[in-house]
C-alpha cells in the first residue's frame, strides 16, 4: 500500500512547475549533480559516452530519448526527428543499436496515424541499421491503441522491434499471450504508472505473484523475453526457473535502469547472464526523475543531500 502511496504522490508532484524549475536549475548542471545518477545527460553526445562506458563494463543497453505526450503534430514530427538524429548519431558512433521510445511522444494523443507513420519513418531508418526498437508502455489508457500498433506495424513485416507488458495490470495475462503468438520480444516489467483498482493490482505481493507467474511463461516459451526488474527475488526466481527447464542464459535477459542496483547488474554479468542497461537521456528528464524517486522514497533523501552541498 506504501508503494501506491508513494507513486501516487510523486506522481502529484511530477506536475509542479515549481520543482520542475527547481530540479532543472540543479539537477544537471555538474558532472555530480542529482538527476545524473537516474539519466546520462542531456544531449546525444553524453548518452553515448554513457552507452560506451557501459558497454565497457559488459553490458548491452538501450538509450531513451526521454520525452512524454506531445501535444501537436509539429512537435511530434520534432521528436521523429530527433529520433532520426540518434539513430545516425549512434551508428557513427559505433556503439550497440538498440533505442525505447514511446508512442505519445510521436503524436498518439494528436493523431494516431500520424504516431503510426512517424514509427514506420523511424523503423524505415532504424532496421536496416540493424537497430532493435523497443516501444515502451505508458499507462493503462494506452495499452491497447500500443499494443493495436504494434500488431499492424508486425503484420506489414517491421520484424526488429518489441513491446513492454506491465506485470501490474489485470489484463497481461492475455496480452502476453497475444504478443507470444506473433513471436514478438516482450520486456516484462511490473509496471510504473499510478493505475485505477479496476485495471490494475494494488498491492505489491500481487504485483510480484503476478510478474512470477507471466516470467515463467516467458522464460519457457517466449521468443527473447527481458526480464526488466531490480527486484532480487524475481531476479532469483528467473535464474532457478531457467536452470532447472535447461534455459540457457542467452536465452532470455535482464534489464535494468541506468543508476540503479548497479551492484546487481555487475553480479549478473559476470556470473554470465546478459544484461541490458536502459539509458534515458534529454532535456524532458522531470517526469522519468519523478517515477524513479516514487520507486523509492530513500532516493529523495539522496537528492536533498546532494541539493544541499550544492
Ligand atoms: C529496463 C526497464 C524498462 C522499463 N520500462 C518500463 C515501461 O516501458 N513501462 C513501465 O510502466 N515501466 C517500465 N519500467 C519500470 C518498471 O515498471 C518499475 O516501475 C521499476 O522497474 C521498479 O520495479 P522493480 O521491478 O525494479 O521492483 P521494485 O519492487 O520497485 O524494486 C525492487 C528493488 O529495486 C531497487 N529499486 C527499484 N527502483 C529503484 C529506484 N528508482 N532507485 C533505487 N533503487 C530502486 C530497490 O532496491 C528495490 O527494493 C522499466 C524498468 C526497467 C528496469
Amino acid at each position: 500500500m506504501l508503494g501506491s502511496t508513494s507513486k501516487a504522490f510523486f506522481h502529484l508532484l511530477a506536475h509542479s512547475g515549481f520543482l520542475k524549475r527547481l530540479a532543472s536549475r540543479y539537477g544537471m548542471r555538474r558532472p555530480t549533480s542529482f538527476a545524473r545518477r537516474f539519466i546520462a545527460g542531456e544531449t546525444i553526445a553524453e548518452a553515448i559516452d554513457a552507452a560506451r562506458e557501459v558497454e565497457g563494463r559488459g553490458f548491452t543497453h538501450t538509450l531513451d530519448h526521454l520525452g512524454e505526450s506531445v501535444a501537436s503534430l509539429a512537435d511530434a514530427d520534432a521528436a521523429t526527428r530527433d529520433y532520426l538524429r540518434i539513430i545516425d548519431a549512434v551508428v557513427a558512433s559505433g556503439v550497440g543499436r538498440n533505442i525505447s521510445l514511446k508512442l505519445t511522444q510521436l503524436g498518439l494523443d494528436v493523431d494516431k496515424a500520424s504516431a503510426v507513420d512517424n514509427l514506420r519513418r523511424i523503423l524505415d531508418r532504424a532496421e536496416p541499421a540493424g537497430f532493435f526498437i523497443r516501444i515502451d508502455m505508458e499507462n493503462s489508457p494506452y495499452t491497447e491503441v500500443t499494443l493495436e500498433i504494434f500488431e499492424t506495424l508486425w503484420q506489414q513485416g517491421y520484424r526488429q522491434m518489441g513491446v513492454v507488458l506491465q506485470a501490474a495490470l489485470h489484463r497481461t495475462e492475455r496480452d502476453l499471450q497475444r504478443i507470444m503468438k506473433l513471436g514478438a520480444r516482450i520486456r516484462l516489467v511490473k509496471g510504473a504508472y499510478q493505475e485505477p483498482r479496476s485495471v490494475a493490482y494494488r498491492k505489491q505481493a500481487d504485483v510480484e505473484a503476478a510478474y512470477a507467474r507471466l516470467m515463467k511463461v516467458l522464460l519457457t516459451d517466449a521468443q527473447y523475453p527481458a526480464i526488466a526488474t531490480h527486484d532480487p527475488a524475481m531476479i532469483g526466481l528467473a535464474r532457478h526457473w531457467s536452470a532447472d527447464r535447461g534455459v540457457a542464459a542467452d536465452r532470455f535477459e535482464f534489464q535494468m535502469l541506468y543508476g540503479v542496483r548497479r551492484d546487481l547488474q555487475t553480479t549478473l554479468v559476470r556470473e554470465g547472464y546478459r544484461v541490458r542497461v536502459y539509458i534515458p537521456f534529454g532535456g524532458e528528464w522531470f517526469p522519468y526523475f519523478m517515477r524513479r524517486l516514487g520507486e523509492r522514497p530513500a532516493n529523495v533523501a539522496f537528492v536533498l543531500r546532494a541539493i544541499a552541498s550544492e
